[in-house]
């Protein structure tokens, strides 16, 4: 049996491979896709998304000889793979993404544009994006991108882009209220998106350290980063449980994509049957207790 690749896995790999300088509406939607297929048993990662002018100026030089702004990017060696030149794509300006099917338990790409692509990619146009597929001259298969209305000329000229994508502002209810409780609780101030990204859980483990400070006198750091600290400071919690760790807990498995029923900070029935199964899911002993390595499993 093979262990299904964690969602929260594909989305941090998807953020580092977009890499800063994404416009964050197009960054949001391509985040809800990789959710929104993984809910579907789509395993879907995103290859790149911001690109600077000397990146595709060296893109643009393979199969070709080329040089940009008095710099030789001549790369004879490999084919060419793209006809956009430094200011000609939207990746230039954080509004493209490429995106690839990676198998069930993560590790291997897999580049046949086959249902699952299909798939993947109507979720994409769903939100807003425009599909590569779909031009007639030629194909891009991974690529996804939202314009906002603007040619290249425009945006070299430093016109912004109005993006906004309905489906994304509203994001997932729960989760939304998740990140609202954590920004009041424990005064972070983490984007309301309903997306459950690196930031949410490094608020996550904060709320965690500041109850284990204030309900356990542990003398925690509030970083939000996970160590061993933090992981040994631990506590077990288990069913009758009621307390803002118990909350945090049903966020943590909530944003797993187990349910735990009503996020009201008691551990019942629906908590122990999430908790039982996330367990099994992530091949650690299946005891319906909380403790130091389920805790690590959440959040390392
Ligand atoms: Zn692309």
């Amino acid at each position: 049996m093979t262990v299904k690749v964690a969602l929260r896995t594909l989305l941090e790999r998807s953020v580092k491979k977009m890499g800063k300088g994404m416009n964050p509406v197009v960054k949001a939607s391509a985040l809800e896709m990789v959710k929104h297929a993984y809910n579907e048993g789509i395993t879907v990662q995103i290859s790149a998304g911001y690109r600077s002018l000397e990146e595709q100026a060296n893109l643009y030089g393979q199969g070709r000889v080329y040089s940009y702004k008095g710099k030789n990017y001549s790369n004879l060696a490999k084919p060419i793979v793209t006809n956009a030149k430094p200011g000609q794509s939207y990746h230039n300006y954080g509004l493209a993404i490429d995106f690839f099917i990676v198998s069930d338990d993560g590790r291997r790409a897999i580049w046949t544009v086959n249902s699952k692509w299909q798939r993947v990619a109507a979720i994409g146009k769903g939100l807003g994006f425009k599909w590569g597929g779909d031009w007639s001259s030629f194909k891009d298969y991974p690529h996804l991108e939202m314009t906002g209305g603007l040619s290249y000329t425009q945006l070299q000229a430093g016109k912004e882009p109005h993006i906004t994508s309905p489906k994304t502002s509203k994001g997932d209810g729960h989760i939304i209220s998740i990140q609202k409780t954590i920004n009041s609780r424990y005064k972070t101030s983490i984007a309301v998106d309903g997306v459950y990204g690196p930031k949410t859980r490094s608020a996550l483990i904060k709320g965690l350290q500041t109850e284990l400070n204030k309900q356990f006198n542990k003398k925690l750091i509030v970083d939000g980063k996970w160590g061993p600290k933090t992981k040994n400071a631990t506590v077990i919690i288990k069913k009758g449980a009621s307390c803002n760790i118990t909350w945090i807990l049903q966020a943590a498995l909530y944003m797993e994509g187990f349910n735990p029923g009503p996020l009201d900070g008691v551990f019942g029935e629906k908590t122990g049957a999430a908790l039982f199964k996330y367990q099994k899911a992530s091949r650690i002993s299946a005891d319906k207790l909380a403790g130091k390595v389920t805790w690590n499993e959440l959040f390392a």
